[in-house]
């Protein structure tokens, strides 16, 4: 149930001292009944009465972070079942599986396409984070992919209830913020104190949903709580079933127990279809994977499937913006004209397309124009004669280029007899209106067919 403000009110001593940041008591009460302020802000309110609302006031679903330094990242506190509610928060994290009895030939495939496919996007680095180790025969040969992981900078995922294999992978784990997936309703008590030994994240698994449930009680019970929970691997329709349920019942239940990011091993669900993988792959970032298992990760896989995650995973309530800077096109000399557009990302990747298809050397200024396309930035007030002339000598372009013509996008034409006037030593032209026509506009108006 969740806490009401005036419940929280009645444990403050009602000071008014201010301690917390917040004006009066109530005040503070309120904004911790929000989920805005912790309770620990107020020196004053008794540990007991801490501890109590600190787990009553928790996001339905906890925060796990996994991962060490450059490799951190976070899975689950999402608080909405559908984007359009609000905006998810943590992006499914997509790993590659082998294990000690897959061949030499197989692992140095997997772990060459690991380091392939590596790109950016939109500002984001697109690469697989984690690897999945699996346990099948051999400890030393375990330990050793899990060190491999570890070499090539990605967060190793231990997969076993063998009792030897998890305490050999233990240390490994604890070093680079890694998970084991070990945990089930038979072994709880003893996984759940290896992962606290070593603060290693821990995978609860199942044999059904309520199994599940009995494991994740067992291991809590037995005093860890960084947990992830296995949706399980009998069938597609079961696995779907349990991820939707078990996020609704941690957000709408408000059944804490199942309020933990999720694995799903859609390597296994796949049985070798590896169209089928990426379907899969693609239902389960839309419903609520945390960490997604394909057998590998190859470019084919990637694309779409990075696509897909960036575009539900980003905030709609916040423009997708690249950042504003010099950007330079086939090899930009220092005869080079130079454009200028927004930070609009779809603004910059349908006008970088079509430089780079023209094939003339080019350069690309992006001032900060509030992440919007031209006419919304224009209109804002924020992609107007002085933002642009500000940046043009701010930013450095001239001591790229020689060439002195700046060519603005055809729709703000209306500025650039105001830019000509601030920008005196360039000549100011007006573009296309449209994308489509850039790339013949530049070979005429450099003379480079
Ligand atoms: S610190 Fe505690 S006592 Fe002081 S105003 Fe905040 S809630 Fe009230």
């Amino acid at each position: 149930m969740a806490v009401k403000g005036l419940d929280i009110f009645k444990m403050t001593p009602k000071k008014n001292c201010k301690e917390c940041g917040f004006p009066t008591c109530m005040a503070f009460s309120m904004k911790v009944a929000a989920g805005t302020a912790e309770v620990g802000a107020c020196p004053y309110i008794s540990d007991e009465n801490k501890a109590s609302l600190s787990e009553a006031t928790a996001p339905p679903m906890k925060s796990i972070k996994i991962g060490k330094g450059a490799t951190e990242a976070t899975l689950g506190g999402e608080t909405v079942m559908f984007r359009h509610e609000k905006t998810y928060v943590s992006k499914p994290l997509f790993a590659a599986a082998v294990s000690d009895a897959d061949s030499p030939e197989k692992i140095d495939k997997i772990f060459q396409d690991l380091k392939d496919v590596y790109y950016d996007r939109i500002g984001e680095d697109m690469f697989a984070e984690v690897v999945s180790v699996r346990f099948v025969e051999d400890v030393n040969r375990f330990v050793e992919l899990l060190n491999r992981v570890k070499e090539i900078g990605r967060i190793p995922m231990a997969v076993t209830e063998n009792k030897e294999a998890a305490e050999a992978a233990a240390p490994i784990l604890a070093e680079t913020g890694g998970i084991l997936v070990a945990a089930n309703k038979e072994n709880a008590a003893e996984m759940a104190a290896l992962a606290q030994a070593n603060d290693i994240v821990l995978g609860v698994s199942g044999a059904s949903i309520e199994d599940l449930h009995d494991a994740v009680e067992a291991v809590e019970k037995a005093g860890w709580k960084k947990l992830i929970l296995n949706v399980g691997t009998k069938s597609i329709k079961e696995a779907y079933r349990n991820a939707v349920d078990i996020r609704a019942a941690a957000l709408k239940g408000e059944d804490r127990t199942f309020g933990y990011p999720s694995v799903v091993f859609v390597n296994e669900l796949a049985d070798g279809n590896e169209q089928m993988e990426v379907a899969l792959a693609s239902m389960f970032v839309l419903r609520y994977g945390s960490i997604i298992v394909m057998t590998d990760v190859d470019y084919a896989k990637a694309l779409p499937l990075f696509g897909l995650r960036q575009n539900i995973y980003t905030d709609p309530q916040k423009p997708m913006r690249v950042e504003p800077k010099i950007y330079e096109f086939n090899k930009a000399d220092d005869e080079s004209p130079v454009l200028v557009t927004v930070d609009f990302a779809l603004s910059y990747f349908v006008i970088s397309g079509e430089i780079e298809r023209s094939k003339v050397p080019s350069y690309l200024i992006i001032p900060d124009a509030g992440g919007y396309s031209v006419l919304t930035a224009w209109a804002a007030g924020k992609f107007g004669s002085s933002t642009i002339a500000d940046f043009v000598q701010s930013s450095g372009i001239a001591e790229k280029t020689k060439s002195r013509k700046l060519i603005l996008p055809g729709k703000v034409a209306v500025l650039q007899g105001d830019v000509q006037e601030k920008l005196p030593d360039w000549e100011v032209i007006v573009g296309p209106t449209e994308a489509l026509q850039v790339p013949k506009f530049l070979r005429e108006l450099t003379g480079i067919a």
